[in-house]
């Protein structure tokens, strides 16, 4: 008798004690969506909020985070590396959700296919404009591998057809084909790279524009070239065609025409253009050297030199002659060109969101904004510079990329919020020290100050650790 009462008492114990299966207690809860800046208790069920309570809950775990910042986990609209570690790297800057938007993939159901249960992030993919080129010119090239950074570019000679032949019916049908299915298989919008297209006419973006415009997806375009006249080519096209249109990494994009860069989208977002734009916290760019960004002119186009150019695997910079030999060989650059005082109006702009335009990592070499764009953003520009408020930060990371794709992609709608019913992706920091440790020296260095990351109910970062075998990134589909 004693005994069942025992059991009975445990029982009961037990199942409020399984409310939740995960409660984060006592943290200063943000909710861009909202403005919600407040102690509450966030009881998590089935990979969802199911509570948000100002009293305390019960859980399978109880996770005491008083004094950390409970936010919605970040989203990346601009991720190229999408391997494994690649992922936890961004995982380990507060990242649940890295998007390949610009470059995108092709074919779109074998990419989808090949990433899962592989990915500790939320992963998807534009159906992407360069791959569905190259493969309309090179039927025999393995193609929808750019978004790995495995395309091997430089196999195909100095000036590939792909890149620099203009399309004749036969591959504008191709292309459409290829770009339609890749919508037919769920990707999140049409990516393009006009600046590793060269021969891609403005007829040919357009035609390919009100494809986006007729399924209602944005295209996320790389422009021509940088500043602001090919920018007013994109912008025109999207007038024109109807089409949505998203401005990857406006840092790079815009450079010295910054200030006007930015009153241009002003104006045409308030004339009613769906048009949106990004940014991430760096003056350096990234890109292969063997790519047709590299094409005779390149000085002019990006407004540098040789000597501003780092080969990745070494940290060498270029001259003539190395320039020449690496491109043949084909790798990645990183180049010095941009100005901070602008990377900063950009970063400070209301409605700029944050993405990280991470590349993938090779023999741990490349670009630190792959590691560590999130937390420099939230700690160098916003708790340090001062350049903006957190909350302001942070709806630049969650809410702002989740309303850029929710029209279309109904999931969106229960990302980048903390809220009852909401999916429970979530990031929680320390707003004294969340900061970038990833240098260019040291890319891969993971950003410090993040102490918990949850994707879908689940920790990929626990109380500061990698946990390296949890992999519960779900695909992100436009249906
Ligand atoms: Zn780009």
């Amino acid at each position: 008798m004693r005994t069942l009462l025992l059991l009975t008492v445990f029982w009961t114990v037990r199942c409020l004690a399984a409310d939740f299966d995960l409660v984060l207690a006592n943290g200063r809860v943000m909710d861009p969506a909202t403005n919600l800046d407040a102690v509450r208790h966030i009881g998590i069920k089935d990979g969802k909020i199911a509570a948000m309570s100002e009293t305390a809950l019960t859980g399978g775990k109880v996770v005491d985070v008083a004094g950390l910042v409970v936010s919605p986990g970040f989203i990346d609209l601009h991720a190229h590396g999408q391997t494994t570690s690649d992922l936890q790297i961004k995982a380990q800057d507060g990242v649940t959700m890295a998007l390949e938007l610009e470059g995108g993939v092709y074919p779109v159901a074998e990419w989808y296919a090949s990433m899962e249960g592989t990915a500790p992030t939320h992963y998807g993919a534009t159906v992407g404009h360069i791959s569905a080129r190259f493969a309309a010119f090179h039927p025999q090239l393995k193609t929808g591998q750019w978004a790995s950074g495995k395309a091997k570019l430089a196999l195909l000679g100095p000036n590939p057809a792909g890149a620099n032949q203009v399309a004749g019916e036969a591959e504008m049908n191709s292309m459409s084909a290829a770009i339609r299915a890749g919508l037919d298989e769920g990707a999140l919008g049409v990516g393009f790279g006009i600046n590793y297209t060269p021969a891609a006419t403005t007829e040919e973006i357009e035609a390919l524009f009100r494809i986006a415009a007729e399924r209602k997806v944005p295209a996320f375009v790389h422009t021509r070239a940088f500043g602001i006249a090919p920018i007013r080519e994109a912008i025109d096209a999207a007038k024109k065609t109807s089409a949505a249109l998203h401005i990857v990494h406006i840092g790079s994009s815009a450079i010295g025409d910054m200030p006007e860069v930015l009153k241009l989208i002003d104006a045409n977002r308030a004339a009613g253009l769906d048009l949106t734009t990004e940014v991430y916290p760096y003056t350096a760019a990234s890109t292969l050297l063997e790519s047709a960004m590299f094409n005779p002119g390149w000085q002019d186009n990006l407004r540098i030199n040789y000597g501003d150019i780092m080969w990745t695997a070494t940290g060498e910079r270029l001259t003539q002659e190395s320039f020449e030999r690496y491109r043949k060989q084909g790798g990645w650059v990183i180049m010095y060109m941009m100005k901070d005082a602008n990377v900063e109006k950009a970063i400070a702009h209301p409605g700029v969101m944050i993405a990280s335009d991470g590349v993938p990592f090779v023999d741990g070499k490349g670009h630190p904004r792959g590691a560590g764009t999130f937390a420099r953003v939230l700690g160098l520009y916003s708790r340090e510079k001062k350049l903006l408020p957190l909350m302001d930060a942070l709806a630049k990371m969650t809410i702002l990329p989740a309303k850029r794709l929710e029209a279309h992609v109904p999931m969106m709608q229960h990302k980048g919020r903390l809220a009852v019913g909401a999916d429970a992706d979530i990031t929680v920091f320390d707003p004294a020290k969340i900061i970038d440790r990833a240098t260019f020296e040291a890319p891969t260095t993971p950003s410090a100050g993040i102490s918990q990351v949850i994707v879908g109910g689940v920790f990929v970062v626990r109380d500061g650790e990698l946990l390296k075998e949890a992999w519960p990134g779900r695909p992100v589909r436009a249906k």
